[in-house]
């Protein structure tokens, strides 16, 4: 049987920079066992006031553009520039592909043997929600253990991008050269919320196209609603593979951080946090009537009448809903 730690024990290990007693805490925020939960949530509220000192950044990207080999080369950079780098990665379709894409080891190769690196790929077999909940959790424990930059990768051009917009400072999205065709795969909501589009692969015979993408999504970016602050989305070109525009990536995240100051990443992240408690009531709430043993016949039977057409769903749900609060007087 494994020993478990007392929460004391974890938030030490983390706050002395115990790189295995992080993994565990990670481990246990990820489990659903309410002995964990508990537990986890001790940690949580023990290491709140250590965390919230680094720069959060969401990266995404379809599949094939180089997210992988980008983090590769830019969080190396990072590490050699004196930066401590969590690379944490949200990737709910590890649930249908019955193992996780971006959990791959071989991913990231040199930065998983760097010692000032921490990767660590989404659990496997989530929902989102509960995927973004664990990594928002992760994130916290990475901050307080000491990591400066926390990279969120996200794989995938949909509802985990909106997802980690909500839990991140800088949203980088990558894109090939090529403009017109890329942008048919990615979603015009996912480029808005882009506060830095990079052209990757701009090496080799690419490097005039990426060009020309940047040229094109400059003038696609001034279109679009300013950000919080007045941030104008930035572009630039880069290539993973050759190691270049690694300076200038950071640089952008750089500026945006001076433009912020600290008391504009303070109000970002407490809206942000009031999105939390908000989702996390709403999935508990979720949580406790489906997992309610005594609604199961109640549901069984609404759920007849709906499929039967007697009853119209809004009604069925409403006297569900009664019964089950109820129920809890
Ligand atoms: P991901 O699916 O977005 O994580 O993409 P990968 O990082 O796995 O890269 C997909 C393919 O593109 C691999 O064969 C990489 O070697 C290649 N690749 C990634 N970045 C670059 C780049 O900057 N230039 C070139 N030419 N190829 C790249």
């Amino acid at each position: 049987m494994r020993k478990r730690l007392t929460t004391r024990e974890y938030a030490d290990g983390i706050l002395a920079g115990q790189r295995g007693i992080l993994s565990k805490a990670i481990t246990l925020v990820e489990s659903t066992l309410p002995a964990d939960r508990d537990l986890a949530e001790e940690v949580l509220s023990l290491t709140l006031r250590h965390a919230g000192k680094s720069i959060r950044l969401g990266l995404t990207g379809v599949p094939g553009v180089g997210k992988s080999t980008f983090i590769d080369a830019f969080g190396t950079w990072l590490t050699q520039n004196g930066e401590k780098v969590a690379v944490l990665a949200v990737d709910p379709s590890s649930q249908l592909s019955r193992g996780s894409i971006l959990g791959d080891k071989t991913r990231m190769e040199r930065l998983s043997r760097d010692e000032n690196a921490f990767i660590r790929p989404s659990p496997a077999g989530g929902s989102l929600g509960g995927v973004t909940r664990t990594t928002r959790e992760t994130i916290q424990l990475c901050e307080a253990f000491g990591f400066g930059v926390i990279l969120v990768e996200t794989v995938g051009v949909g509802q985990s991008e909106i997802a980690v917009h909500s839990m991140v400072d800088f949203f980088m999205l990558l894109m090939l050269p090529g403009a017109g065709d890329e942008l048919q795969g990615i979603k015009k909501g996912i480029m808005e919320m882009a506060d830095a589009i990079l052209i990757n692969k701009a090496d080799g015979p690419n490097l005039e196209k990426a060009r020309l993408a940047r040229a094109q999504y400059a003038n696609a970016v001034r279109l679009f609603p300013a950000r919080p602050g007045g941030w104008r989305p930035k572009v630039a070109v880069c290539s993973a593979l050759e190691e270049t525009g690694m300076q200038d990536a950071w640089e952008m995240v750089r500026d945006f951080r001076e433009m912020h100051g600290k008391d504009g990443f303070a109000s970002l992240r407490s809206a942000q946090n009031l999105e939390w408690l908000h989702e996390t009531i709403r999935w508990m709430l979720e949580d406790a009537f489906f997992g309610n043993s005594h609604m199961k016949n109640g549901l069984l039977e609404m759920e007849t009448k709906v499929r039967e057409g007697k009853l119209p769903p809004t009604v069925a749900a409403r006297k569900l809903v009664s019964s089950y609060f109820q129920g809890k007087s």
